[in-house]
């Protein structure tokens, strides 16, 4: 083990997200408080309409709360112009979604090139990361096949390999299991967490799937917007 002082990826502070405004105005987020730290793989857990999505969706900046702060990597993240979060998205965060969202036009290697090629990569670098990539997740004898001709786990391991890369520390998934049959899901779930563990990478998964708490290290729990409960996985 090293002893070097554990990272803090995300830190959000009394993050409240508030849609509309007067009567109608929805409280998505209320004061929510927590640190993630390099390497973890942490499953928010809640009831659909609780806020899961909502406070993805903050930390990776494709939504910003009404108050409070998001801080990456130890930056506010607040304050930050359209550009700067681009670039951040692009470079330091990778997103995973219930729905693959890969480019069904293009093959599993041109999805992962793709985000290598909106990052800046060489042409060649990319070649050889994309395919790195794809074999890490264990789909790499499938990179020249179209998303229709995969599997759902397949094209989610295929959406992961797009997701890291450009070697983020930080990947953000929303409901990663939410179209997969258990066995499918258990596979993507150990993926994850292996991920996270041996590349370091920090996890956090918006998850109303029972079977993602066993995989997790740490289990938030939304309600209603708070954060209402930590769970602390006791490692084995
Ligand atoms: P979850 O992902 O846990 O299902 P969400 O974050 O999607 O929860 O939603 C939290 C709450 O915020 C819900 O009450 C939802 O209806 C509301 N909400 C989410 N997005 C919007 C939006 N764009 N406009 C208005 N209300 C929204
Ligand atoms: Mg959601």
């Amino acid at each position: 083990m090293n002893d070097a002082p554990v990272e803090i990826v995300v830190r959000a502070e009394n993050v409240e997200r508030v849609y509309g405004s007067g009567e109608n105005s929805v409280y998505a987020l209320r004061g929510v408080s927590f640190e993630a730290p390099g390497g973890a793989f942490i499953a928010l857990k809640g009831r659909s309409g609780s806020g899961k999505t909502t406070l993805i969706n903050c930390i990776g900046g494709l939504d910003k709360p009404t108050s409070g702060k998001v801080y990456l990597f130890g930056q506010p993240i607040n304050d930050y112009d359209e550009a700067q979060m681009t670039e951040l998205r692009r470079h330091k965060i990778g997103f995973v979604f219930q729905s693959f969202s890969l480019v069904p036009t293009f093959t599993a290697f041109e999805n992962v090139e793709l985000s290598l090629r909106l990052a800046g990569a060489p042409a060649k670098e990319r070649a050889r990361r994309a395919q790195e990539c794809l074999d890490l997740v264990g789909v790499g004898k499938w990179a020249r096949h179209m998303p229709f001709e995969l599997s759902g786990g397949q094209q989610q391991r295929v959406a992961i390999a797009r997701a890291l890369a450009n070697s983020p520390r930080l990947i953000l998934a929303d409901e990663p299991t939410g179209e997969l049959d258990s066995h499918t899901a258990r596979q993507v779930l150990g993926l994850l967490r292996d991920l996270s563990h041996q590349q370091n990478v920090t996890v956090i998964m918006a998850t109303h799937d029972p079977l993602s708490l066993e995989y997790a290290d740490q289990v938030f729990e939304l309600k209603d917007g708070k954060l209402d409960a930590v769970h602390v996985r006791q490692s084995a």
